[in-house]
Parts: C-alpha cells; sequence; structure tokens
C-alpha cells in the first residue's frame, strides 16, 4: 500500500509542476552574440543605427565591464560561464601552467577541453535537456565531459558573416524536436581593424557599419521568420584604446634570466613565470630589480590587487606580474617594427568597456541600466532559458533579474 502511495504523490507532484511550467512560449530562446572589440560608445561614435533601435526596444547598459585581463579569451569564457578567469581556467590568451609545465594559446581547449575548469551555458542547456548551437564562441568546439552543443563549427575567420547569420536563422527555424533554444554567434572585424588602426579610425568606422547591417538583418529575420519567442543579447568582450609606438616598453632591457623564470607577453602585462627550481629570494631579487627600474612606465602588481580583480592562487598564476596603461604596452620588437595601432587587456577602465543590449519577448525595457561586470550575464541567461546553475558561480543572478519580466 505503501508503495503504491508513493507511485501516487510522485505523479501527483510532477502533475502540478507540469501545469505550472509548460504554459505557451514559457520556453525562451536566447540568441547571444559577441562583437569583439566593440567599445561601449561605437554606437554613437562609428554610427550603427541598427544596433541603436535594437537597445531602444530593450535594454542598453552603460558599459559592460570586462574582467582581468581584458582580453579576448579570458572574457568570452566569463561571459559564458559566470566565472572569474581563475575559475574557469582560461586566464589570458597565452599563459603558461606550472603544474601541467604547459604552454595555453588561444583555442587549445579544443584538444584538451582540460584547460577549462567548469561549464559553458551550452553545457549546462544540453545537460538540462534544451539544445544550443554555436557559430562560433572561443573554446565552443571544445568537448566537455564528453559533449558540445548539437551543433558547432570549426573556428574559421574566412568564414563569411552573413552565412554565420543565414544558419542562425536556419536553425530556428528547425522543427522543435530538433531546434535549439541557446544559439551564440561571433565576429571578429571590429576589433581586428581597432588593432590594425586605433578606435577611432574610419577603417574601425566601416567594420561597425557592416556588422550593423548584418544585426539589423537578423534582428528583422528573427521577427518575420521565427515563430518562437527570441531574445537577442549582444555583448562585447572589452572595448579599445588607442596605443602608441613611442610610448611602447621594451622589455627585452629588463635582462630575465631564462634559467629561473619563464617570460609570458601579453601586451599590456608581461607575465613572469618561476621555474621549480627557483627560490623566493631569486623571485624578491627579480622584483627589486623591476621596481628599481620602472621609472613610471609600469608597476608590479600587489597581491591585493591582484586578489580584488578575481585572481586567485592557481599554477597559471604568475609569481611576478608587470602591468602597464595605454598608450602602452610591452614588445621586444625593434623600434622601427612598432607601430601606432589600438589595443585591449588593461585594467578595466572606461575604454576596456564593451556593450550589454537586450531585446525580446521576455526582457523588461528599464532605464538606466548602469555598467556592470560581465560574470552576470550567465546567471540571467540561465533564468531566460530556465536552466538550473548546477554549481556555485563568481556571477549573480540578482544583477539582471530586473531585467526579466515576470508572467
Ligand atoms: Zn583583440
Amino acid at each position: 500500500m505503501r508503495y503504491f502511495g508513493a507511485i501516487f504523490l510522485t505523479l501527483f507532484v510532477t502533475g502540478v509542476a507540469t501545469a505550472n511550467t509548460a504554459q505557451p512560449n514559457s520556453e525562451q530562446t536566447v540568441v547571444l552574440i559577441s562583437i569583439d572589440g566593440f567599445r561601449h560608445d561605437y554606437i554613437e561614435l562609428h554610427g550603427a543605427p541598427n544596433i541603436a533601435k535594437i537597445a531602444q526596444q530593450g535594454i542598453r547598459a552603460e558599459g559592460l565591464i570586462p574582467v582581468y585581463p581584458s582580453k579576448t579569451f579570458p572574457n568570452h569564457l566569463s561571459i559564458v560561464t559566470g566565472q572569474y578567469p581563475s575559475n574557469h581556467g582560461i586566464v589570458d590568451n597565452n599563459f603558461y601552467d606550472t603544474e601541467r609545465k604547459q604552454h595555453y594559446k588561444m583555442g587549445d581547449g579544443v584538444q584538451d577541453s582540460t584547460w577549462l575548469t567548469t561549464l559553458p551555458i551550452w553545457n549546462l542547456a544540453e545537460f538540462q535537456g534544451v539544445k544550443a548551437a554555436t557559430f562560433f564562441w572561443p573554446e565552443s568546439e571544445a568537448r566537455i565531459n564528453g559533449r558540445t552543443a548539437s551543433y558547432y563549427y570549426k573556428y574559421s575567420t574566412p568564414t563569411p558573416n552573413r552565412q554565420r547569420i543565414d544558419q542562425i536563422v536556419q536553425w530556428l527555424k528547425l522543427p522543435k524536436a530538433a531546434r535549439p533554444r541557446l544559439v551564440t554567434g561571433y565576429f571578429s572585424v571590429v576589433d581586428t581593424m581597432g588593432h590594425r588602426f586605433g578606435p577611432e579610425a574610419p577603417q574601425v568606422g566601416k567594420a561597425v557599419q557592416h556588422v550593423d547591417q548584418l544585426i539589423g538583418e537578423l534582428w528583422q529575420r528573427l521577427q518575420t521568420e521565427v515563430d518562437e519567442p527570441v531574445n537577442l543579447i549582444l555583448v562585447s568582450d572589452h572595448g579599445m584604446s588607442q596605443i602608441k609606438a613611442e610610448a611602447m616598453i621594451d622589455y627585452s632591457a629588463f635582462n630575465i634570466d631564462e634559467q629561473l623564470f619563464e617570460v609570458v607577453n601579453g601586451a599590456t602585462r608581461l607575465m613572469i613565470y618561476a621555474h621549480e627550481s627557483t627560490t623566493t629570494e631569486q623571485i624578491n631579487v627579480l622584483k627589486q630589480r623591476l621596481q628599481a627600474a620602472k621609472n613610471g612606465q609600469y608597476w608590479l602588481e600587489t597581491e591585493a590587487q591582484l586578489a580584488q580583480l578575481g585572481v586567485t592562487e592557481t599554477a597559471r598564476k604568475p609569481a611576478i606580474i608587470l602591468g602597464t596603461k595605454a598608450p602602452a604596452i610591452f614588445t621586444s620588437r625593434p623600434p622601427e617594427k612598432r607601430k601606432d595601432g589600438g589595443t585591449h587587456g588593461y585594467h578595466s577602465n572606461r575604454d576596456m568597456d564593451g556593450i550589454f543590449i537586450a531585446a525580446g519577448p521576455a526582457i523588461k525595457a528599464k532605464a538606466p541600466l548602469q555598467r556592470f561586470s560581465n560574470i552576470h550575464i550567465y546567471p540571467f541567461m540561465a533564468q531566460l532559458l530556465g536552466l538550473e546553475l548546477l554549481s556555485p558561480i563568481d556571477g549573480d543572478a540578482k544583477v539582471l533579474a530586473p531585467l526579466l519580466k515576470q508572467d
């Protein structure tokens, strides 16, 4: 008797739960698009009327604050994991791991997903029965716990940008059983031009307008061709600062002993890893020497400062980090090969801010939305998709919860 009672109770509880959640249109779809290196002010500076229109129909933050360092891979991973780089594993575009005794470079997670130490949103979705599709996103091809998104592409820069838009729309028109409810897209051209010519150059303007046109088309097609309620989230990983050849810091002049240290140059920061046999005394001697030579050009990051930036003790944290600010970077190029241009990777400042724009049936227009850290986007997307967070994260669901329309 007890046995039957338990079954009855289970059925009853399940029935109630289904009635509460299975309302028409309650299953939201999220399209997350990243425009690499799109600074918070590019919409006005370079003219992006389509993106501006989407912002008017939904919500636009004053800026999206990148995690440290404000580089492409750490930030894209923070957006899709809700974690600081120390916790998702991709602590820079290039870094060294003193335990693995291996170097990581952008995209190495594709061959070996153990570089990533947490679950991206597309894995979270798939684990909970929600199909996901990625038409590019840094490390989106990585097979994590044996799984990728249901649909994904191998990264290739020359893939025409329009093809990416077409595919995203096609995915959303698939029959219900095959259709993804989470889709990501990625465009690199604005960042490329920003590096080459500097943030204010007309070439960046052209790239912005090109992507703006595509986003406008996507938005239009989502309204006219797709039956499902689609929420569009436009983000960028970071902004862009002007850099000057004359301000560049030649780090080869530091004469760092390769017998004792491994130097990884992140351009906006110099990461100095100590070899296993290097003593604390030898690290301190180098620290003192670098302190004495800094001449106002750079600084040594303190432990307190790094902790504040979310950097924790991992095998990927260098013994010494030198920081600098625009228009300087660290270089070993001879002076005649140095060029003005643009870059990012600095501590958070207004120039490093990216964009956050969201619009769609589940998103409330709310103005103004202050600048916020990109670690809060992941729990927001999870809420939109009705996903349960499976482990603690750095991001806080409360930050963007006011943007969600309640039924
Ligand atoms: Zn870049």
